[in-house]
């Protein structure tokens, strides 16, 4: 494998972040790109180049048949001034997972790894220092050949690119109203659910849409059989508090593996709680909110970190959570984990990996 050619050599003297980041909206001076081709044995010319428009055909395999996955991880400015990222292993893991579900050339790891290293590094002045900011990282690949007959493509982009994000609830940590839904589902097993593919985000919106014409945020998925057992939220893995357990559902192909789901299982095992990946049926939570059994309920992703349940409606069934405060678990592991992310406490699990 080629060595990365950095195409563009300075780091950027000055860099002006937005003071008013809205996610997704900014990005860093430059991207690492590599391009696959068949004809050409594979992978070759790793670059780090400026971000520019990517031009191709309207035939595009891309477009038509949606070979496209991505990832989204975070890099955070660590109490010591150095930069670091959380868990980039297990991304780059899951990135090669999708990649051969949808029979899209796999990377390799070191290579994936050092492309994430030296990118942050070159547009390292872009990583905010605010407290609750951070760098997103975004790889992606697709198929770009232009070909309209169905078959795995030829050729490929994988890139990386780098977004500073600010805290995801501006105003302090609040909780969310969610909506189940059982009027459309996400995702099967032996389907691409467990797989970060663009097509499962397209294939949710309509749902998103009209639960948020209803004044929720997301929707809160079944499972696409029988419409009875919880699978996810939106883009977050959801966990239930009940009295003498917190349960999360157990990965079963259709849910997304969680990298943050499972951060948070490593750290309730560790403090002792009585945490089990089962199946939960619907009825399960709202019997237990009637007998007084159902302390909390929260999601997990890169984002949000933790994302605290206000209220769930199910039917004609709803509820209620604190409206104005997180739940007390939720809290916890917020703080326990962004404490983490950003080198405020000893990273004992060997999580953050450090650019420098
Ligand atoms: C990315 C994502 C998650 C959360 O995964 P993390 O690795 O914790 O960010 C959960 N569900 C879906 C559908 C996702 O796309």
């Amino acid at each position: 494998m080629s060595e990365i050619i950095f195409e563009t050599l300075e780091t950027d003297t000055e860099v002006k972040i937005p003071e008013k980041l809205i996610f997704g909206r900014t990005f860093t001076t430059h991207i690492f790109e590599m391009d696959y081709d068949v004809s050409l044995g594979g992978w070759n010319s790793p670059k780090i180049k400026k971000l520019e428009s990517q031009h191709m055909s309207p035939a595009a395999m891309v477009l038509h048949y949606g070979q496209a996955i991505f990832e989204g991880l975070k890099a955070f400015k660590q109490a010591d001034g150095k930069i670091a990222m959380f868990r980039p292993d297990k991304n780059i893991e899951r990135m090669n997972n999708s990649a051969r579900r949808l029979c899209m050339p796999e990377l390799d790891p070191d290579l994936f790894m050092e492309a994430l290293t030296e990118l942050v590094k070159i547009d390292k002045k872009w990583v905010p220092t605010e407290p609750g900011y951070s760098l997103y990282i975004r790889p992606l690949m697709y198929a770009y050949d232009p070909f309209l007959g169905v078959r795995p493509g030829n050729n490929y982009k994988f890139i990386i690119m780098l977004s500073p994000v600010g805290p995801y609830y501006p105003e302090g940590f609040k909780p969310v109203p969610i909506m189940v839904t059982d009027k459309y589902v996400r995702a099967t097993a032996k389907g691409v659910g467990d797989c970060k593919c663009a097509g499962n985000y397209a294939a949710s919106l309509l749902a998103q849409r009209e639960a948020q014409q209803q004044g929720y945020t997301q929707v809160l998925w079944l499972d696409a059989i029988e419409q009875k057992y919880i699978e996810e939220v939106g883009t977050m893995n959801i966990f239930i508090q009940f009295k003498d357990e917190v349960v999360t559902p157990k990965l079963n192909g259709s849910i997304l593996p969680g990298i943050t789901r499972l951060s948070v299982i490593q750290i309730l095992k560790d403090w002792g709680y009585n945490i089990t990946e089962r199946d939960v049926a619907i009825d399960e939570v709202v019997e237990a909110y009637e007998k007084g059994n159902l302390m909390e309920i929260f999601g997990t992703g890169t984002a949000a970190v933790i994302s605290s349940l206000s209220k769930l409606k199910y039917n004609d069934t709803i509820l209620m959570f604190n409206e104005n405060e997180a739940g007390e678990l939720g809290q916890k592991l917020y703080k326990e984990i962004t404490d983490i992310q950003y080198g405020k406490k000893p990273d004992s699990y060997k999580w953050m990996l450090s650019i420098e």
